[in-house]
């Protein structure tokens, strides 16, 4: 059994990236960017207006000003501003020569195209020629997550067709013989595959091209066969179940027959020990445990900074420092625990009972995972937990 550091250590080493693609850059949410992104303007690209009202010279705020045009936004000022006179000006208009200031609308009154100041304390109300960016400043770096906020950026310096990262291509198989697929009715004997669906879910959301490849029964062959025409395609494999040690739980046997280097067997966290990580080259499987939870809980922690990884992005967690919000108690210290929790609205965090790691319902209402340290078997209502965003 190693600590989940170790693991992290070991998923996350000696990766290979997916190739390179370009793609349009509207649809470009959630890929990770592959070149450095510089501006090819200066932003603004001109002084503006950061108001609606009046540009003059700050010299002449005192006195009355004679109205020389009205300059819309996205319109060329046509008239330069002499001493006594001002252009009405609207909200990121183009200043207009000479202007020093823009008055806003509500500190003037204006009659018969005469403009007096109201209100003389007036800021310069100018948004300055490249006050936000400069041409050819880095905007956006290789490697960044792409999210809305990264897409106008990409609008705004005209990088309509940016390098990203391939998706990674993933299968995901659902190992036993007691699984039916969620559209069937269990008979006795039976459960629904929830797994499958969960890990597609899981890996889709993080942009991977993901396709699911059933439920694979508890036989050898079959399973073997499944593991070698899915390598075919796909970088990664993500089995569930099938790795404990029942005697049916063929999938170690199999990856080692296969000459499937098998880095991680167990690690030290709970749930999820029974984990396995292994890698031929540049494919790789992660066999999960088969209870939900379990595998749910694996894949936060360290399937998805090593699929990240694959697809060029070296992503972290967000870990935040909360009080817990009632006693927490566990049995066993000897793994790091990892406890569904409810951050609530008053900024504590509550941990979710459940009753085992079948227990997939309780997750219902989970928005992130506690972490319970190694050798810590009880946290006292109001002390701080670090708690992972999922
Ligand atoms: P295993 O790791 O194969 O020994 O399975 C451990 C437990 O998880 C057993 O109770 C299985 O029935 C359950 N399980 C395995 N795979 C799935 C799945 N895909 N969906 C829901 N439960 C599962
Ligand atoms: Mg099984």
């Amino acid at each position: 059994m190693i600590t989940l550091e170790e693991a992290f250590t070991i998923v996350t080493s000696d990766l290979p990236r997916t190739g390179i693609e370009v793609i349009d850059f509207r649809m470009a949410t959630g890929r990770v960017l592959a070149e450095d992104i510089f501006s090819d303007m200066d932003m603004p690209p001109f002084d503006k207006s950061a108001v609606d009202g009046y540009a003059c010279r700050r010299s002449d705020i005192g006195s009355t000003m004679r109205l020389l045009e009205v300059i819309a936004a996205g319109k060329l000022p046509t008239r330069r501003i002499e001493p006594g006179t001002c252009s009405k000006i609207m909200t990121g208009a183009m200043l207009p020569e000479n202007a020093d200031c823009v008055v806003m609308v509500e500190q003037t009154s204006e009659n018969d195209s005469m403009v007096t100041v109201t209100d003389q304390k007036t800021k310069n109300n100018i948004a300055y020629c490249a006050e936000d960016l400069k041409k050819g400043a880095l905007v956006i770096s290789e490697e960044t997550l792409l999210q809305p906020q990264h897409i106008a950026v990409l609008a705004s310096v005209g990088a309509v067709k940016p390098k990203v990262f391939k998706k990674v291509k993933i299968c995901v198989f659902s190992t036993g013989d007691e699984l039916v697929e969620p559209d069937e009715v269990p008979e006795t004997s039976k459960i629904r595959n929830s797994n499958g669906s969960q890990l597609v879910s899981q890996a889709v959301r993080m942009g991977a091209e993901v396709e699911y490849g059933g439920i694979v029964p508890d036989n050898e062959d079959i399973t073997r066969e499944k593991l070698v025409e899915a390598f075919q395609i796909h970088d990664v494999i993500i089995l569930s179940g099938g790795i404990s040690m029942g005697d049916f739980d063929y999938i170690p046997k199999i990856l080692n027959e296969l000459q499937v280097n098998t880095l991680i067997r167990s690690i030290a966290v709970q749930p999820g020990k029974p984990t396995v990580f292994a890698r031929s080259g540049n494919k790789f499987v992660f066999a999960l445990p088969g209870n939900p939870v379990s595998s749910f809980n694996i894949f936060e922690i360290l399937a998805k900074p090593f699929i990240y990884r694959l697809m060029g992005h070296h992503w972290q967690p967000l870990i935040l420092r909360l009080p817990i919000s009632e006693t927490f108690i566990r049995k066993g210290t000897a793994r790091l625990g990892f406890v569904p929790a409810t951050i609530k609205p008053d900024g504590s965090v509550k941990a979710l009972i459940y009753n085992g790691s079948a227990h997939i319902n309780a997750l219902v209402t989970a928005n992130a995972l506690i972490s319970i340290p190694l050798g810590i078997a009880s946290v006292t209502k109001g002390e701080l937990v670090d708690v992972r965003l999922i």
